[in-house]
């Protein structure tokens, strides 16, 4: 038994070097990412629940490692926001968003995109200029593009967080807080950003349809933010039980794998096409 215990406690302590590793590994190389152009958007719709209308698409990253092959995005952007690279991401992602708007205008086909934004982007009071850059380079206006951020991401500093917002809004860009009710702020703190939209968790609703306590939570989550004049966005959406609950209870915009999952960007074109004939 003592044998067969170390032996387990060496396959756990293996395990972890390897993870360490692993780690190490993606933080050394998310730096030439940017440059050996090994990441890239996809983009998944987001539907205006009442009529199933096109609304925007949410850009999301990808990462194709030479050697460790799909990283998916919630392993790499965690570690590039810890070893204070994520800046190189979102500067080159505000980048390619745009130029895949420009490249779809330019086919005829007017795309509105949300880009996510961490929390060190938050409180990079530069960062709206040089978005405003990005997109007059690409001679787009500001309601081509939306953001969203975390609750928690904005009320690590709430102050800068609100400079940089406000700075964002006043421009003509809409915000919506991500991930909404995985995080432990006040609604009074909230309203205190220029925030337009609240989108809910999928932890909340990808269950919602089984009939436990997520419908409970969500219902009185999209009745509070309607008090509060803000528009309600339900992501995880993956039956269409689901689906017709948020109806009847008012969700404002849904997203989610039952709608489609996130598209490559050449893809985008065409999936607007079928979706209108
Ligand atoms: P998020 O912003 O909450 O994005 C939603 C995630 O849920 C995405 O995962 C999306 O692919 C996935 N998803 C969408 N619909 C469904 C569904 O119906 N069911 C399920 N089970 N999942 C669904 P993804 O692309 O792996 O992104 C994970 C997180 O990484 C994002 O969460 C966001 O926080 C972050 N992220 C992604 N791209 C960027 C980026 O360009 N910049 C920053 N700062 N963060 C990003
Ligand atoms: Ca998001
Ligand atoms: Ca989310
Ligand atoms: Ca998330």
């Amino acid at each position: 038994a003592a044998r067969s215990a170390r032996v387990h406690h060496q396959r756990y302590a293996m395990g972890q070097d390897e993870q360490h590793l692993r780690q190490l590994t993606l933080i050394r190389d998310l730096q030439e990412a940017v440059g050996r152009g090994q990441l890239a958007m996809v983009f998944q719709p987001k539907l205006r629940a009442a009529d199933g209308e096109l609304v925007e698409f949410e850009a999301l990253m990808r990462w194709q490692h030479a050697e460790l092959g799909f990283i998916p995005a919630d392993e790499f952007i965690g570690l590039a926001e810890r070893s204070g690279n994520i800046h190189l991401l979102t500067g080159w992602m505000i980048e390619a968003v745009c130029a895949h708007v420009a490249a779809w205008e330019a086919q005829g086909q007017r795309v509105c995109v949300a880009v996510n934004l961490s929390a060190h982007d938050v409180i990079d009071t530069a960062l709206p200029a040089r978005i405003l850059e990005v997109l007059n380079k690409h001679a787009l206006t500001t309601e081509r593009l939306s953001l969203e951020v975390t609750e928690s991401a904005i009320m690590q500093d709430a102050e800068l967080a609100l400079r940089t917002l406000e700075a964002l809004r006043a421009a003509g860009m809409s915000i919506a807080v991500d991930d909404y009710g995985t995080g432990y702020s006040s609604l009074a703190q909230l309203k205190r950003m220029p925030v337009q939209q609240l989108k809910i968790d999928k932890s909340f609703i990808l269950r919602l349809d089984d009939g436990g306590d997520d419908a409970i939570i969500v219902r009185s989550t999209i009745e509070m933010g309607h008090n509060l004049g803000l528009e309600v966005v339900a992501e995880g959406v993956e039956t269409p039980a689901s689906r017709e609950l948020l109806r009847e209870l008012g969700c404002d915009y849904l997203q989610g794998y039952l709608i489609s999952r996130p598209v490559a960007a050449e893809e985008v074109p065409a999936w607007i096409a079928q979706h209108q004939g």
